[in-house]
C-alpha cells in the first residue's frame, strides 16, 4: 500500500487529528502524521511562532514524494479570505479585534517568503482558516441542515467570554461555537474532544460542506490541486520542450 506523510501545524492535538481525518476523506488516502515535537495546545501564537520553523525545514528537506503539509489557524473574526469580508456588526467587536488582518494572506505570505511561489513549493501544502473556528466546521458537519451556512453561525467561542458579552450587550449572548459543540458532544454521548473531532472527520462529506462553508471550500480547492498539479507540471514541461525543438 502506498504510504503518505503529512505535516500538520494547528492550534492543538485535537485540531491535528481533525485535519488529518479531513485530508484522508478528501483524498481517499491515509497519511502518517510527521511528529514535530513542537508545543502542543499552544493556540494562535504558537502556530505563528512555529510556522517559519516548519517551512524552513520543508525548504531544506526539499522535494519528498508523497509528503504534504497543512497549516491551520482559526479565523477568529478576522477579515475572511478572499474577499476580506468583516464579520457582521464589526464595530461592536472589541477595538483590538477590529485591527485583525486576513490570516490566510498572513500564512501564504510567510510560505511564499520562505518557500517561493506556490507552484514551486517542494511539497504540496494547504492553508486552512475556518470561519470563525474549526468548531464551525464541526457543527456544519453534524447539523448542516439546521445551521444552513457558516455565515449564520455564532462568531465567538464561548458565550461567557468578555468579547461575546460586549458584542451582544446589553442582551445576554446565546450559545457560541464551543458551547454548541459541547451540547452536540453530549447528545452524541461522546466523551472527549478528540473523539468528537474523529467523529466529525469520519462524517465529513466534503462536497456537502463546501456548499455551506466558503472557508472549507477554499481549503478543499487547495487539496484538490495536490494530485493533478504533479502530472500537469510534467506534461506541460514536456510539451514546452517538444515545441522548442
Ligand atoms: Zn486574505
Amino acid at each position: 500500500m502506498e504510504m503518505n506523510f503529512i505535516y500538520i501545524l494547528s492550534e492543538d492535538d485535537n485540531d491535528d487529528a481533525f485535519y488529518k481525518g479531513c485530508i484522508e476523506k478528501m483524498t481517499g488516502k491515509s497519511y502518517d502524521l510527521i511528529s514535530r515535537r513542537l508545543r502542543r495546545g499552544g493556540g494562535v501564537s504558537q502556530v505563528r511562532k512555529y510556522m517559519p520553523i516548519l517551512l524552513r525545514d520543508i525548504r531544506y528537506t526539499g522535494h519528498v514524494d508523497n509528503t504534504f503539509f497543512v497549516i491551520a489557524l482559526d479565523n477568529d473574526r478576522s477579515p475572511a479570505h478572499p474577499n476580506h469580508e468583516k464579520p457582521p456588526r464589526f464595530l461592536k467587536l472589541p477595538k483590538k479585534e477590529q485591527g485583525k488582518t486576513c490570516r490566510f494572506c498572513e500564512i501564504e505570505r510567510i510560505a511564499v517568503n520562505i518557500l517561493d511561489i506556490r507552484e514551486n513549493w517542494p511539497i504540496r501544502g494547504a492553508i486552512a482558516v475556518p470561519v470563525q473556528m474549526m468548531e464551525s466546521w464541526l457543527l456544519l458537519i453534524c447539523d448542516g441542515v439546521q445551521y444552513q451556512n457558516e455565515a449564520k453561525l455564532p462568531i465567538f467561542a464561548k458565550k461567557r467570554s468578555s468579547s461575546a458579552q460586549l458584542y451582544y450587550g446589553p442582551r445576554k449572548p446565546g450559545d457560541q461555537l464551543k458551547d454548541l459543540c459541547k451540547i452536540k458532544k453530549k447528545q452524541l454521548n461522546i466523551k472527549s474532544d478528540r473523539d468528537f473531532c474523529a467523529y466529525c472527520a469520519e462524517n465529513l462529506i466534503p462536497k456537502d460542506l463546501q456548499k455551506i462553508s466558503d472557508s472549507f471550500a477554499l481549503f478543499k480547492e487547495q487539496v484538490d490541486e495536490w494530485e493533478p498539479m504533479k502530472s500537469a507540471d510534467l506534461k506541460l514541461s514536456d510539451l514546452l520542450t517538444f515545441s522548442a525543438l
